[in-house]
């Protein structure tokens, strides 16, 4: 995997969104999900309930909060001045105490095959990224989230498991990623017709989903909410490294589609890979996903496999694998590892990745392969952070290299 931005590979760095609205300075002074430096609370992340008991405070009807709640997540409107159809008054009041915000973009690139990847600052200074993946055929594709800064998880063969956890990101901060990529687009109001080029979400991005779990969960609410955003449940996936005791809630409180970052077919293998293993083992997690709510009605849990030379690649681990999952409804994902400085892994060549996936196939489970995407603006956006991270002790992204792929291969099968 080349290491230098191809020609046809853009990259702004401070980009202010494209559209029209508060200029960079203002979304400095008023960012996302914390109080601004003049004391205003963003309005984004707030859940319909919160926003209920807010408008309630001030002796507004329920019909005011579904008016708002248009406003900010159907019609994506970034300043409480254009709310058109809320009195004077009222609008003059609200701007008091709360804003509509979004974070910083700090970076914005865009690769050869149109992936387009975001560095998002929030109130505080810190960063995460996200990443939007076209799909290769249709007018549509995923974006790909981050849920926390860094992670706390140690996975060796990942980039982001290298850095201490920063913080959990906010519900706020966690949907205005998805908004900004809107913002950019161009995709606001929300697409009635169905035929949206933002159509998925995939909750990939830098951290562990579910030891985040309630922000996620709320952040999720606000993007399914018909009278907003208004993403469809089976167009959203979560990929979780296993954390067990989650798995079933957020099956059960989300109906979202399940991804398994699995990687290993026995506890010896995956003890050495992931660590969380030592304290969920394969017989719990495999468990969890046999009693994950809606698996067995439509759509397969998805187990991403990285593929690593030498070390979890051979016909027999593929044999192993199909043995372990047994009962379970899902596929598998082979993912070719994605170098960074400083691994101790290699990937596998491509001639053995196909012959893990036949061997997966013969034993009645399909694999397909995720071949990389943005390959050009990933490398470079490595080569970006690992400056910020000079100038800011900042995190990185292996998991975000593979976050494109992920995605685009999640779309493809839905
Ligand atoms: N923390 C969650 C979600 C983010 S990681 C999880 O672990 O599932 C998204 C995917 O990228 C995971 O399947 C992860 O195992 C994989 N990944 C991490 N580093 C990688 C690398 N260097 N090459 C290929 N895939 C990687
Ligand atoms: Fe964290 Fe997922 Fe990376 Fe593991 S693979 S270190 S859980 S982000």
């Amino acid at each position: 995997m080349t290491d230098v931005l191809s020609e046809n590979a853009t990259q702004n760095t401070a980009a202010a969104p494209s559209q029209s609205g508060p200029n960079l300075t203002d979304f400095v002074t008023r960012a996302a999900n914390g109080k601004a430096a003049d004391g205003r609370r963003d309005l984004v992340g707030l859940s319909r309930d919160q926003l209920t008991e807010l408008l309630g405070d001030m002796g507004e009807s329920k019909f005011r909060v579904k008016q708002m709640w248009n406003w900010i997540y159907n019609r994506g409107v970034r300043d409480i001045e254009d709310m058109t159809n809320i009195s004077r008054k009222l609008r003059d009041r609200l701007s008091q105490d709360y804003y509509v915000g979004r974070p910083v973009l700090t970076a914005d690139q865009k690769s050869s095959d149109d992936t387009h990847k975001w560095l998002m600052k929030f109130h505080d200074g810190n960063e995460a990224e996200t990443v939007y993946i076209p799909d290769r055929n249709e007018d549509r594709g995923a974006v790909c989230i981050s849920s926390q800064v860094g992670c706390t998880l140690t996975c060796k063969f990942c980039h982001t498991g290298t850095q201490l956890l920063v913080r959990n990101l906010t519900p706020g901060e966690i949907v205005s990623q998805f908004m900004v990529a809107r913002d950019s687009y161009n995709e606001w109001p929300t697409p009635a017709n169905g035929i949206r080029r933002l159509s998925n979400i995939v909750m990939m991005g830098m951290g562990e989903p579910l030891f985040n779990y309630e922000n996620v969960r709320e952040a999720l609410k606000i993007a399914m909410d018909g009278d907003g955003i208004s993403i469809s449940r089976r167009r959203v996936t979560l990929s979780t490294s296993g954390v067990v005791p989650e798995i079933v809630r957020c099956g059960e409180e989300l109906g979202v589609g399940l991804a398994i970052s699995l990687h290993a077919p026995d506890d010896d293998l995956r003890n050495e890979l992931m660590p969380i293993n030592k304290k969920y083992p394969l017989k719990e997690l495999m468990n969890a996903c046999r009693h994950y709510p809606g698996m067995a009605n439509s759509r397969p849990i998805t187990m991403e496999y990285v593929m690593l030379k030498g070390v979890n690649d051979k016909p027999e681990h593929a044999r192993a694998l199909a043995k372990l999952v047994k009962g379970v409804h899902c596929k598998f994902n082979l993912i070719p590892f994605n170098k960074w400085p400083g691994s101790d892994y290699e990937c596998t060549p491509t001639a053995d990745i196909k012959r893990f996936a036949h061997t997966l196939l013969e034993c009645g489970y399909e694999a397909p392969i995720r071949w990389p995407r943005g390959r050009d603006i990933l490398a470079a956006c490595g080569q970006l952070k690992s400056e910020s991270q000079r100038q800011r002790k900042s995190r990185a992204g292996g998991c975000a290299k593979a976050s494109g792929d992920d995605a685009a291969n999640v779309v493809a099968a839905q």
